[in-house]
């Protein structure tokens, strides 16, 4: 099937908003950022798709208001800006969705709640409502209150496990990077951005390195290992650059953008 085709037929998208998008290091959350997400979310939504978004951004939300520069390493003070900075994030997501007459739900999830069958069940059952009623699932893991064991720890695996747990049909991951490239662009000059992936294997992994943003989590690794996760569901999966004010239109309209991972 080709990739244009692929895309269109997809129903069901899970969309993973990175921190890097939302707010510069050490910086509040931008709203201009999220206007242009919330407007891109009501692009997919009014075409058709049933759009579901896993968003990070409470972590760098909360290190702001509370003045942290980097990344706390005690956990309480990284739970503290979890909890302070989630509502902020709703807050911003609702206020940028009500120009488009969108609604947003908060949705927070650990491990337990995609792992445990009845859990896994109510979780399911929750998300498939809110698409229902045609609202926007805003989700994020449970940070505030997270057990390290039983933490999912990324949103790009939260996202993969959320596209799995509603059966979508694609999952999106929004990057400041437009794409896997051949080594790391920001410290390689020659890298270069890889199209399309059949597979992803030991050398490809071995290529991937980790987040160099303090207010960040994953990295290209943690993108990688979601692509990989989906895509053995048969759930296709693209990284691409959230920068892009118009990435959904791009994407959904067959340009040979960022880079997809086949099922
Ligand atoms: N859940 C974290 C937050 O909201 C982000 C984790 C991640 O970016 O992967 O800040």
């Amino acid at each position: 099937m080709s990739r244009a085709k692929m895309i269109k037929q997809a129903k069901r998208v899970v969309i993973k908003i990175g921190s890097s998008i939302l707010a510069k290091p050490g910086q509040a959350l931008s709203h201009k950022a999220l206007a242009g997400i919330a407007r891109e979310v009501s692009f997919s939504e009014k075409g058709g798709k049933d759009t579901v978004i896993v968003s990070s951004g409470a972590i760098a939300a909360g290190m702001n208001a509370l003045k942290f520069k980097l990344k706390p390493k005690k956990m309480p003070e990284l739970q503290a800006c979890a909890a302070v900075g989630q509502p902020i994030l709703m807050q911003l997501y609702q206020k940028a969705l009500d120009k488009s007459g969108l609604r947003g739900a908060q949705v927070l999830l650990d491990r337990l709640d995609l792992e445990n069958e009845e859990r896994r069940q109510y979780a399911r059952n929750t998300l498939l409502e809110l698409i229902k009623r045609r609202v926007i699932p805003i989700i994020n893991e449970n940070d505030a209150v997270f057990v390290e064991e039983i933490r999912v720890g990324d949103n790009d695996n939260l996202a993969a496990m959320v596209a799995c747990l509603i059966d979508a049909d694609l999952l999106i991951l929004l990057t400041d990077q437009d794409g896997f490239y051949t080594a790391d662009p920001q410290r390689c000059e020659g890298a270069q951005r890889i199209e399309l992936v059949h597979k992803i294997d030991g050398p490809m992994l071995s290529q991937a390195s980790g987040t160099l943003n303090p207010g960040s989590t994953g990295g290209m690794l943690t993108k990688l290992a979601a692509a990989k996760m989906a895509t053995s569901a048969s759930i296709p999966t693209i990284i691409a650059d959230g920068q892009d004010k118009a990435i959904l239109k791009k994407i959904y309209a067959g340009e040979t953008i960022g880079t997809l991972f086949l099922p």
